[in-house]
């Protein structure tokens, strides 16, 4: 009864990070805002709740006992792989000091709202002393956790574990090279015509597109809602219970159908997980401490992005669905035609913003962000200097001038919680998402006249098969070689955007 007892105490710990997801979901999306204060209490609760099981002399004894009990089976086995994981986490978790966790943790809270305090008033000086000690607190964390070339590799390794900072600047040096000659050619191209996007649009009658939409990809009401949050997001309560947020503007369609198609994304990853691995290791991300079913952050973002992207932005898509917009949307979308909003959907107008970029500009601002993140932790950059830099950055690959740091390095709260290498897995999910697409349209051809036809299910169904439900069983590599013969290639990627924006764009 060694292993049944094992996956049991593992069962427990899965709860615990459930209940903190339904926590996270609540307060981000029903909670009133004085709950504020006794809801962070009852997270940091919570979490030291299950940081104290995963932890305790008690666990390490069953992970022990598991070993012995799963030695015989074949390398491959579930269990064994169960164990072998479980094992290798509380490893790592017990090189990091409980002093560095604790400090880390109380910067992490109060590292953010000095952030939404610093961006409201556009300071960074009062943002400085929180980066330079995080950058300290990465660096010794790195130290914990072990390397062999670079600190930011052992941050990366976190949140993406398959890439180093040399992989990363292989694929960035590749992907500057297959799109800022196509960002040149369009710069002097004539811009489609959007102004419809940003016409009148009843927030019902969005609601009732993205659910439509929804449904179509796939998405299982029965095991699932959506609802409004400022900055959409997915979370599960185990496959059983996966729920999405959208934003509705009402004088901006394009935000909800972004942000729906996304989620939506997401969330079939999390409701195809297999139903044998629910309440396991394998949905269970043990460094992170986070309930949930994806290989890693970049892999669950391919998932978003395939949806989003592949699918959403394609031509085809738009030719099935616009009709329906059009319905909807009567007077708003007078004269326009599904190849107009098609080509205005993807129109590339390279701003400062990463949460508002396009398609083409997205990853030029993730490779800001990673590359500045690895000298920060080796200490060619300075924390005083991450202005100047942004700057400087944005001029060469954008040619945009930032006028002030709200609109440059203090944009985004993720490095005032810590986060350094957290942004790579962003460009990971676009990279992916055209590799894995691909990967299914010429594995089965009946894929493509289905989705020609609106009929999205075998698509879904061929995903689920070979991604979705092995939950986090595989490494990303392995994941990737079985699913596409091949590691991280960048080829399908750079193929797809330069077919799609050649199109719109009228080049050649
Ligand atoms: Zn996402």
């Amino acid at each position: 009864m060694t292993y049944p007892a094992f996956a049991e105490r593992f069962g427990a710990l899965n709860d615990l990070l459930n209940i903190a997801n339904l926590l996270t979901w609540d307060f981000r999306v029903m909670m009133p805002p004085g709950g504020a204060e006794t809801r962070g209490q009852q997270m940091a609760s919570l979490m030291g709740v299950a940081q104290t099981m995963l932890m305790s002399d008690d666990t390490l004894r069953l992970i022990e006992a598991a070993e012995t009990a799963v030695a015989d089976l074949p390398d491959g086995a579930t269990e064994r792989l169960a164990v072998d994981h479980a094992r290798a986490a509380v490893d790592l978790h017990r090189r990091i000091p409980a002093e560095l966790n604790q400090r880390r943790a109380a910067l992490n809270l109060t590292g953010q709202a000095i952030w939404a305090d610093a961006r409201a008033r556009n300071d960074f000086g009062m943002l400085r002393p929180v980066f330079e000690e995080h950058v300290d607190i990465c660096r010794r964390l790195a130290d914990c956790i072990g390397y062999d070339a670079h600190p930011h590799d052992a941050m990366i390794s976190i949140y993406e574990p398959g890439a180093d900072t040399a992989s990363l600047g292989a694929l960035f040096a590749e992907l500057r090279a297959g799109l800022a000659p196509l960002l040149a050619e369009i710069a002097t191209a004539p811009e489609p015509r959007s102004d419809f996007l940003y016409g009148d649009y009843p927030e019902d009658r969005q609601r009732a597109f993205a659910v439509r939409i929804a449904e179509a990809f796939g998405y299982d009401f029965a095991r699932g809602r959506l609802d409004t949050a400022p900055h959409p997001f997915e979370i599960s309560q185990t496959r059983e219970d996966v729920r999405i947020t959208t934003r509705f503007h009402r004088n901006n369609i394009v935000s909800a159908l972004q942000g729906t198609m996304h989620e939506v994304g997401h969330a079939l990853y999390e409701q195809n997980i297999a139903p044998e691995l629910t309440r396991s290791v394998m949905a269970t991300d043990l460094l992170g401490l986070y309930a949930v079913g994806g290989i890693s952050f970049g892999v669950h973002e391919s998932q978003s992005r395939l949806w989003e992207n592949q699918i959403g932005r394609s031509r085809g898509f738009w030719e099935r669905n616009f009709g329906a917009l059009h319905d909807l949307f009567p007077e708003t979308l007078a004269g326009v035609d599904a190849d107009m909003f098609w080509r205005a959907y993807n129109r590339v107008r390279p701003g400062l913003i990463r949460t508002e970029a396009d398609e083409l500009t997205y990853d030029f601002h993730i490779m800001l962000r990673v590359e500045m993140e690895r000298r920060l932790l080796d200490g060619s950059l300075r924390v005083t200097d991450m202005p100047g830099a942004w700057a400087d950055a944005m001029r060469e690959d954008l040619k945009l001038d930032v006028p002030d740091d709200r609109s440059g390095v203090l944009q985004d709260m993720q490095w005032s919680a810590g986060q350094f290498g957290i942004f790579c897995g962003y460009t990971v999910g676009n990279v992916l998402a055209a590799q894995i697409h691909d990967a299914a349209l010429d594995a089965e051809p009946a894929i493509t006249p289905d989705l020609e036809r609106g009929d999205c299910s075998r698509l879904l169904g061929w995903l689920t098969d070979h991604v979705y439900r092995h939950g986090r069983r595989d490494s990303r590599e392995d994941m990737l070689h079985r699913v596409t013969g091949r590691g991280m290639d960048a080829t399908p990627y750079i193929a797809a955007l330069n077919a799609r924006y050649r199109a719109i764009y009228a080049l050649d």
